[in-house]
């Protein structure tokens, strides 16, 4: 992981490029932000420039110490997670770290933890962690990734280097995407939309050929039930019921869907659109719908949001709102 494959985040980035470049590395970090923006990435990217014999500003990547860190074997680059099957990090595992600590780096200039996600850090660990980054070891880099401060002790966040990652404006991801990653621009733009301000959640479905599987199901759904009607509706609502957890996101992507067929209606501008890639299928909706449909439309599927968070069915919640839908037909659509 290079910084060159974090995705914006600039400021978080300089910072750390600043201590590789001056070498006044600090011994512990605090990454902090909400998840998607890169923490992890980033912190991973930090610790391989640690390691690289480049000793530059970003890691190059292809000597030897990198490839150990690409492939996470690196001796001096060790994650520090909940064991598998286990909600916390335990008190063993900060002690082992503090033990393995003592003796400096095997091969590389540090020695670097990278605990994520922080938060799950126990108490007791915590506090076995706050004894390490009292009196820090030579050449020791630690790297905290949490969401917020907040869960983790004062006195521990105050050992530490705060570095702040931001949700990003769409607008910049978009650009970045091109720019840093060449996504082609249809692609850019709906990877941007859909991905809320989480940079390196783009980033990771730039290089995802089924990024946008979730966005083609729900549009395909969607395209059925106006051509269907009724019968095709409840359909959907079974199927994308069944995808409970993600379904705020999926009932997101419906509401861009048509937000755009608004767009089109309006303003028929294709630098405004979402889901550009699939502009054909926007037009020949924006066409038939009248834009009073379109607006029922998306209440509807406000509604339907809102139900899930009262903790409706889902099922019962996608019904209703398809019902909705069908009270205000598409005109053209065979009668059911
Ligand atoms: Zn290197």
């Amino acid at each position: 992981m290079r910084f060159a494959d974090v995705l914006d985040q600039y400021h978080a980035i300089g910072l750390l490029r600043s201590a590789l470049r001056t070498g006044r590395v600090h011994h512990a970090y605090l990454f902090t932000g909400p998840s998607g923006t890169g923490r992890r990435e980033t912190a991973w990217a930090f610790a391989q420039a640690l390691q690289c014999q480049r000793y530059a500003e970003d890691a190059c990547g292809n000597c030897l110490p990198c490839q150990k860190s690409e492939r996470r074997v690196h001796p001096d680059i060790r994650w520090i997670e909940p064991p598998e099957g286990r909600q916390g990090i335990g008190i063993d595992q900060i002690r082992e770290m503090r033990q393995e600590a003592a003796y400096g780096p095997y091969e590389g200039k540090y020695r670097v933890y990278i605990v994520a996600p922080a938060e799950r850090l126990l108490p007791e660990a915590q506090n076995a962690l706050l004894k390490l980054l009292e009196e820090p070891p030579p050449r020791i880099v630690i790297l905290l990734v949490a969401e917020s401060p907040n869960a983790l002790l004062p006195t521990v966040v105050s050992r530490t280097q705060l570095v702040r990652f931001n949700l990003v404006p769409a607008a910049d991801i978009e650009r970045a995407l091109r720019v840093q990653f060449e996504v082609p621009p249809a692609r850019a733009r709906v990877l941007a939309a859909l991905c809320a301000g989480r940079a390196a959640l783009a980033a990771r479905w730039a290089r995802d050929p089924d990024a946008l599987a979730d966005r083609d199901r729900v549009v395909d759904w969607l395209g059925r039930v106006e051509q269907e009607g009724l019968l095709a509706a409840l359909e959907a609502a079974e199927s994308l019921a069944q995808d409970r957890e993600r379904l705020g996101e999926l009932l997101d992507i419906a509401l861009l869907w048509y937000r755009d067929v608004l767009v089109e209606q309006h303003a028929g501008d294709e630098r405004l659109l979402v889901n550009l890639d699939r502009r054909e299928e926007i037009r020949r909706l924006a066409a038939r719908l009248p834009p009073e449909a379109v607006r029922r439309r998306l209440e509807a599927i406000e509604r339907a949001k809102a139900d899930l968070r009262r903790n409706v069915q889902p099922r019962l919640a996608l019904e209703a709102m398809f019902l909705q839908f069908q009270l205000h037909p598409t005109p053209t659509a065979p009668p059911v």
